[in-house]
């Protein structure tokens, strides 16, 4: 049975774009979107950027859309702090994406008795500031990362990413981080509440089995899995789940938005 598709989420990297280009469709699918007036929201696990950078990094691919149709792991990890101790404090290791999303969300940054260490997605992680974060959690402050992804992609190679960083406070605290972002279900949660969308006629889009197609499920949504990013067609069977649809390619979905 196919449920009729009210809104719509999906993931960035390998499905709308790779290597800072648009995939073919994808511009289409987005343009059909706001012709339809749907609901929609584009995730992403990377907390390095704010919506504002994603919206002009992703038109410059060709991608237009509003800053609003933007969901990072970032705003939600911050959306969840907000949830879980309004108007807290943090000392978060990150860029400008981690850092205006918890102001934003009425947190104060300091390195004095925080609440939380929250730890993002950062290029310039230095020794002194992951050796704070270390003495803070060994004093009481609650651990929490954006993401667990441990490697991100580079023109050059992998680069070390959040998850990798966690690992190594984790061992040094003996503090595991409650990581908020893909595959856990609450960053599309946060996503449905968002865009005031129920799970029962939301669709996610993405290109990884066990982020995208495992979060979407947990969370109840009908799963798209794309074959532009990582995920090969002989991968998706070695998987004790399955994604509701198999396409090649957004191009695929413009006609069903
Ligand atoms: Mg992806």
């Amino acid at each position: 049975m196919t449920r009729p598709i009210a809104a719509w989420l999906t993931d960035m990297d390998g499905v709308l774009v790779h290597e800072g280009h648009a995939i073919p469709g994808a511009p289409e699918f987005i343009a059909a979107l706001r012709d339809a007036g749907r609901p929609f929201l584009v995730l992403t696990n990377n907390s390095i950027f704010t919506p504002r950078d994603l919206r002009a990094r992703l038109a410059t691919s060709g991608i237009e859309l509003p800053e609003e149709n933007i969901w990072t792991s970032a705003l939600a990890t911050a959306q969840f702090l907000h949830d879980q101790i309004p108007g807290g404090s943090a000392y978060a290791i990150g860029e400008a994406g981690l850092t205006t999303a918890l102001h934003e969300a009425g947190y104060t940054l300091t390195e004095s008795d925080p609440d939380y260490v929250v730890l993002g997605e950062t290029r310039t992680y230095s020794f002194e500031q992951i050796t704070k974060a270390i003495r803070l959690i060994k004093g009481g402050s609650r651990f929490i990362a954006t993401n667990p992804d441990t490697t991100g992609p580079s023109l050059e190679g992998p680069l070390p990413a959040t998850g990798a960083v966690a690992a190594l406070i984790q061992s040094a605290t003996g503090r595991a981080p409650y990581y908020v972002g893909k595959p856990n279900p609450i960053l599309f949660r946060s996503a449905l509440n968002r865009i005031g969308a129920h799970s029962e006629d939301t669709a996610m889009v993405g290109d990884r089995m066990d982020t995208d197609v495992v979060g979407g499920i947990e969370a109840g949504l009908t799963t798209f899995l794309v074959m532009t990013g990582s995920t090969r067609p002989q991968d998706v069977e070695k998987y004790p789940f399955r994604p509701s649809h198999v396409k090649d390619s957004i191009a695929d979905l413009v006609a069903l938005v």
